[in-house]
């Protein structure tokens, strides 16, 4: 088989441990030399200290099974450590093809005793992180187009989530910031589409640190491959980051366990137009009540019964 990415340059943040790791092993197998960023704490809300380990392990990893990679512990919330990653890679393996946004920590609470910093915490490392990776990435980019005088090869593969797509009571820190994810991937993809550079996001779900203790109703088989094994969701990474995703652009796919979803784009289910200059109060009344009452209560924007979400968060 010829390796679709034989020859790129990649990013995985957060590719230490779980669907990152996955990622970044997949990536490698089909040819790309991978930057594995990870900024190693243990604690899966971000807590304790920064390690070098488990990115220096995933790469070794990559090593051993003949692959190219460079270990990076740099912390993608920061501005100038997410800068000077996408320089390291450019250092190490040439100019940079291939970012994938992964990194990610949760601090789940219901939004009534959410604290300022849980709130704060998990918006830095996934949105901003998001954010600030592609920044520096899509200036990159953006340089090599003005040197070249035409388009370049560019793809972004970012992470959202479920807890989004479900509006996920208990993480309204993270379901906000896994919204904004896709905010920023429609708007870097019309951005970037005519620098040759595609953006895309994945809602992904597997079994690993993250989600210990939310698919404690679907056990390992005993023999097999997990149905929630991060090594389901890596493949359609390889897909996006590859040549032949060059058409597929702003697009956001749910994926887990042999199946992959594409999440049709936002529709207007009604529209209302004023009879007078300007909608008042009593107007709206007397449209929008008689509309919302014929549909189920509680019923919201979000697509819980469709994508059937496992999440629960304690009432704490
Ligand atoms: P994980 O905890 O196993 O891995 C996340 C990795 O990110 C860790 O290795 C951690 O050290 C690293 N990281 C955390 N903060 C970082 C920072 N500031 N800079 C660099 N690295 C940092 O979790 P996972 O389940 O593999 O999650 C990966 C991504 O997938 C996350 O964005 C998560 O929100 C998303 N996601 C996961 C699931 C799921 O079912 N596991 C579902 C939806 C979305």
């Amino acid at each position: 088989m010829s390796l679709p990415l034989k020859g790129r340059t990649a990013i995985v943040t957060g590719a230490g441990r779980g669907l990152g790791r996955a990622e970044a092993l997949e990536l490698a197998r089909l040819g790309a030399s991978v930057v594995v960023n990870d900024y190693g704490q243990p604690g899966r809300d971000g807590s304790g200290a920064a390690s070098v380990v488990p990115a220096e392990e995933v790469a070794a990893e990559i090593r051993a099974a003949g692959g190219r990679a460079a270990a990076h512990s740099g912390d993608v919330g920061d501005h100038e450590q997410a800068r000077a990653l996408v320089e390291f890679a450019v250092e190490q393996f040439g100019p940079l093809d291939i970012l994938v946004n992964n990194a990610g920590i949760l601090r789940d609470r219901m939004v009534f005793s959410m604290s300022e910093d849980e709130w704060d915490s998990v918006i830095r490392v996934h949105l901003k992180g998001h954010f600030n990776t592609t920044r520096c990435a899509a200036a990159h980019w953006r340089d090599r187009v003005k040197a070249a005088g035409g388009p370049v090869y560019g793809r972004i593969v970012n992470t959202s989530s479920e807890a989004f797509l479900a509006g996920s009571a208990g993480q309204p820190n993270y379901a906000a910031a896994k919204g904004g994810i896709v905010g920023l991937t429609t708007s870097t993809a019309h951005a970037l589409a005519k620098y040759g550079v595609t953006a895309n996001a994945i809602c992904p779900r597997a079994r690993t640190r993250m989600t210990e203790d939310v698919f404690t109703g679907a056990e390992r088989p005993p023999e097999g491959l997990d149905p929630l094994a991060p090594e389901h969701v890596a493949p359609l990474v390889g897909y996006l980051a590859s040549p032949a995703a060059a058409q597929v652009n702003g697009q956001l796919l749910v994926v887990h366990g042999g199946m992959v979803a594409i999440v049709e784009r936002p529709r207007v289910g009604a529209r209302f137009d004023t009879k007078q200059d300007a909608f008042t109060y009593e107007e709206l009344d007397a449209l929008l009540t008689p509309h919302y009452a014929q549909r189920p209560r509680g019923e919201t924007f979000a697509a819980v019964e469709v994508l059937g979400l496992r999440h629960t968060a304690a009432d704490r």
